[in-house]
């Protein structure tokens, strides 16, 4: 009997901020195809380990690293760890993200400089970390090997607001427009060696970085209205994306963004003649 495909199988990949909502999903999805999973998370050591939990109940591969994506040697430790445990590093899904929101003008700098820290320059510390493991293992094996795959593969996640300005939240609008420049400047510069660099730009989806606006019926329903699909996203439907760009279906796909919005960036306050 052939078996379902499993597009991942044997791959190693690295799901930051995975022990909740996207990168939760992320990595249950990769798991489920094959991977061997780096679960890791930063402070809640129990979610973390629920979501390892999960992939070897159902017959998965992974481990769980404890890191903080924007200290660089707790970086350069998972990276070390999940190579030492695998063998190696197929994937990077540069996950991990948070929101600290203000009003510009009582923004502290310490909220400003907490964002940035997470959202930049934890993607800095994660894709060049993965980058330089990618360029280490294609030196190791370029007298064997003659696919003309790519040899490692990236995602960071960004957001609709790295084109849909955020009043409120200019410190995480900010983060995810750096992420778009930074994401195709590395693309760039990493395609002759053969990794591709991409990233994801989710609309609203339901996990607890938003919960205050889908528990409130009455601020959901204002979520709704910017949506054409009339619909909050799911974290499986950012998963199944991620998914895509990180395999060979998208071999040729280098640094662009995917919306996975439901169409918020279609500017749903012109569907009626604006
Ligand atoms: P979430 O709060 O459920 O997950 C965020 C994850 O990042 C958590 O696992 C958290 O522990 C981890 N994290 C935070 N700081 C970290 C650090 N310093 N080091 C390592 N991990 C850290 O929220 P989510 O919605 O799943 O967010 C995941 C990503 O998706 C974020 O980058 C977020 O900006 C992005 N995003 C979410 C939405 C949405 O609507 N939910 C939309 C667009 C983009």
């Amino acid at each position: 009997m052939i078996g379902p495909e499993l597009k991942f199988k044997d791959q190693v990949v690295i799901v930051t901020g995975s022990s909740s909502g996207i990168g939760r999903a992320c990595a249950l999805h990769f798991a489920n195809n094959g991977a061997h999973v780096v679960v890791n998370y930063s402070s809640n050591a129990e979610a973390g380990q629920k979501v390892l939990n999960e992939i070897l109940s159902n017959g998965g591969s992974g481990i769980l690293v404890k890191a903080d994506v924007s200290k660089e040697d707790e970086v350069k430790a998972m990276f070390s760890e999940a190579v030492n445990r695998f063998g190696k590093l197929d994937v990077l899904i540069s996950n991990a993200g948070l929101q600290q929101d203000s009003s510009f003008l009582e923004m502290t700098l310490e909220q400003w400089q907490k964002v940035i820290d997470v959202n930049l320059t934890g993607q800095f510390l994660c894709c060049r970390a993965a980058a330089q493991q990618f360029v280490a293992q294609q030196e190791a094996t370029k007298e064997t090997s003659h696919s003309e795959l790519a040899i490692g593969k990236i995602v960071l996640m960004s957001s609709v607001h790295d084109v849909i300005p955020w009043a409120g939240h200019v410190n995480y609008a900010a983060s995810k427009g750096g992420i778009m420049m930074f994401m195709k400047s590395i693309s760039q510069e990493l395609a002759p060696y053969k990794i591709r660099v991409n990233s994801v730009s989710p609309g609203a989806i339901k996990t607890p970085i938003n919960k205050e606006v889908w528990s409130d019926p009455t601020k959901y329903q204002g979520l709704l209205e910017l949506i054409p699909y009339k619909r909050i996203g799911t974290p499986q439907d950012v998963a199944k994306a991620v998914a895509w760009l990180a395999s060979d279906d998208s071999d040729y796909v280098n640094g662009e963004t995917l919306y996975i919005d439901g169409g918020m960036t279609l500017y749903p306050e012109f569907a009626d003649n604006g």
